[in-house]
């Protein structure tokens, strides 16, 4: 956790709105992940928050990267590419997998030298892989239940699992390599039944395949895992045991797991910091109007589903008051209801644990830009 002081001298010195990031947590998440799940090598997904210095110390330190697009696939590309050449085909399947169902052709055209590893869910898509990017590998993406994650995915992707064999016969059959599953539980998946359920699902794919004789080498459990928002949310650790135990229970040792995480990795590791440069009373509550807001920063809220909390640096009795954002919308509210004590214009306010899909989705509405970012502790201390 960032000192608050040590807040307080960065907004002073680089001005707001501001998003720390601390590489020691960042660092310390992934190390957390690997620790509790030995078995299963971490690819960061890359959209949680794509800024290069964190890819660049994740890589340092062993990640591999889950891309959904040709600009995130790039970014990750010219951040790690110190590679042997004659290593390239197994160095970009150890270090990037194409998580996105859906490829435009020129996608496919540009990946194909790569010989990429490529996700994909319907018979459509087998015939485009096989025309634009022959030489990929190929995990067939299937539905699992997302029940109670905070972000739910499973009616826009994934296979039903009875048509997953059939879709992996017919890529084999296209000439296409099938290297094995994936799936997706939701993000902020708090109901670890989900997993449970995900890979009892997979373990009985893969069983039928390989009766019609298809060998699959890998399993991809996806993203999902819960940043720890609160004490609400179960420690990591809990959920590792159960992954752990299953993994060990249903599939053969040498099969390869891989999994996504984007939030768990990146979601406690920023802090924003902004300040109020409005305030009024409406209708008897008070107003305070920052200098960020959900086309910014806080644009989790509304794309992420995700309730952040303002904390002040000022002490003082609080009392509950609005707090928008600085453009002309007033879909722009951070919240209706936040404890704050009595705020005058130039206070700093903050709200931490804002690290994943809220840089990420910043736009520039309205003529302000998104916050400025900070890097902190990127060498180890
Ligand atoms: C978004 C996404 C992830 C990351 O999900 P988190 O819930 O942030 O861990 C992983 N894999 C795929 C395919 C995704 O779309």
């Amino acid at each position: 956790m960032i000192k608050t002081s040590q807040l307080k001298e960065l907004a002073r010195r680089h001005g707001t709105p501001l998003f720390v990031v601390d590489h020691e947590a960042l660092r310390g998440n992934f190390h957390a992940f690997r620790r509790c799940l030995p078995r299963v090598q971490p690819y960061y997904a890359v959209k949680a928050n794509p800024d290069p210095e964190i890819v660049r110390t994740l890589y340092r330190i062993g990640s591999s990267f889950d891309v959904a697009s040709i600009a995130e696939f790039n970014l990750v590309y010219e951040n790690i590419r110190a590679l042997p050449a004659d290593e390239r085909q197994n160095f970009i399947w150890d270090k990037i997998i194409y998580s996105n169902p859906i490829k435009d052709r020129r996608t496919l055209e540009e990946l194909d030298c790569y010989r990429p590893l490529v996700v994909y869910d319907n018979a459509e898509e087998i015939g485009k892989i096989r025309r634009h990017a022959p030489n990929a590998g190929l995990a067939l993406r299937i539905r699992v239940p997302n029940t109670g994650s905070m972000v739910e995915l499973s009616s826009k992707f994934g296979a039903a699992p009875g048509e997953a064999v059939d879709l992996m016969s017919r890529a084999a059959d296209a000439g296409l390599v099938v290297e094995g599953l994936a799936f997706h539980v939701g993000s902020q998946c708090t109901n670890f039944e989900n997993y449970v359920q995900a890979l009892g699902t997979s373990a009985g794919i893969m069983e039928e395949a390989e009766a019609r004789g298809l060998e699959l080498k890998l399993l991809d459990i996806g993203g999902g895992f819960p940043a720890r928002y609160d004490r609400h949310v179960r420690p990591f650790r809990e959920l590792a045991k159960i992954l752990g135990a299953e993994i060990r229970r249903l599939f053969p040792k040498d099969l390869e797991v891989i999994a996504e995480p984007g939030r768990y990795m990146v979601g406690t590791t920023a802090t924003v910091v902004a300040e109020v440069i409005g305030k009024s009373d409406r209708d008897g509550k008070r107003c305070y109007y920052i200098n960020d807001g959900i086309y910014h920063t806080f644009s989790g809220i509304l794309f992420d589903h995700c309730q952040y909390h303002l904390k002040a640096f000022k002490r003082g009795p609080a009392r509950i008051s609005a707090v928008f954002g600085p453009t002309c919308d007033a879909l722009d509210t951070v919240s209706q209801a936040e404890d704050l004590p009595e705020l005058d214009l130039g206070d700093l306010v903050y709200s931490e644990n804002i690290g994943a899909y809220s840089h990420a989705s910043s736009t520039w509405f309205n003529g302000f830009p998104p916050a400025k970012v900070v890097h902190i502790n990127v060498q180890p201390l």
